[in-house]
């Protein structure tokens, strides 16, 4: 059975990413930070799910929860760096504590599981990175999230070079997806999003794990150093 991390998966993308590939046949480490019932509660859907605490902005945290998955289940065939959070602030709201906030959870907290977990994986490994469509477009909402975001992809395209050929790297950046991100949208403004995609609709979670699954997959062998806009049509460049 092989052994993947998806790292913020207790709700919504990551949830919905764990539940995929556990269903798949994979082994989950079903990483979280704060909501352990949450965490523990997939289980019950899919089997094989290891729920494990780590602050994925703390690498001392992160270090250990790789550490004793790896020395119970053996090597780790693949990495999602999910976890994220959205500080709606602009440059004059956003205090300093924000912005380091926001580059240590979304950029150095997808760095770290890499750090932690090169040496226990596996030769046709894959990473997967979630970044976002304000990584190419920026956001008029907040400053730190498109660019920490930004900073994912650029990590994403030199791992990709330096990790070949053993480890495909590759990252999807969502558009609008239905999670607690967007949980303060009126209906007006869901409805005027939705209207705005070209596909007509707002994001399922599931739309994000469905990518997820591909770039794990054999099909993928030849890919890497890619992102996969899953966002409906919304951002197209
Ligand atoms: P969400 O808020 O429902 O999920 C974020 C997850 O990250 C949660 O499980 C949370 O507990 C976890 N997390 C936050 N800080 C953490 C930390 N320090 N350590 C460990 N886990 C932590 O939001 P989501 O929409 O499911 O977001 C998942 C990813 O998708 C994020 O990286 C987000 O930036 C990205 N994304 C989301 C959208 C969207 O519209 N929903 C769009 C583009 C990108």
């Amino acid at each position: 059975m092989k052994n993947v991390v998806v790292t913020g998966a207790s709700r919504g993308i990551g949830r919905a990413i764990a539940i995929e590939l556990g269903k798949r046949g994979y082994r989950v480490l079903v990483n979280y930070n704060k909501s352990r019932e949450k965490a523990e509660g997939i289980r019950k859907i899919i089997g094989e799910a290891v729920p494990m605490k780590a602050d994925v902005s703390k690498y001392e945290e992160v270090g250990k929860m790789i550490g004793d998955f790896c020395e119970k289940y053996g090597k780790i065939y693949a990495l999602i760096l999910n976890a994220g959070i959205y500080i709606r602030k602009n440059v004059e709201e956003m205090s300093l504590e924000d912005w380091k906030n926001t580059i240590d959870i979304n950029l150095s907290g997808a760095f770290y599981p890499v750090k932690a977990a090169l040496p226990c994986m596996e030769e046709g490994g894959r990473i997967v990175f979630i970044s976002s469509q304000l990584a190419f477009k920026g956001s008029k909402s907040s400053v730190a999230y498109g660019a920490s975001k930004a900073g994912v992809l650029g990590l994403m395209r030199s791992l990709a070079i330096q990790l070949a050929p053993k480890i495909r790297v590759n990252s999807i950046s969502p558009g609008t997806i239905d999670t607690d991100i967007i949980k303060n949208y009126t209906p007006e403004q869901r409805e005027k999003r939705a209207r705005e995609i070209p596909l007509g609709r707002i994001g399922r979670p599931e739309d994000v794990a469905g990518a997820v699954a591909f770039l794990l997959s054999k099909e993928a062998d030849y890919i890497t150093g890619a992102n996969i806009d899953v966002n409906g049509g919304l951002y197209i460049h």
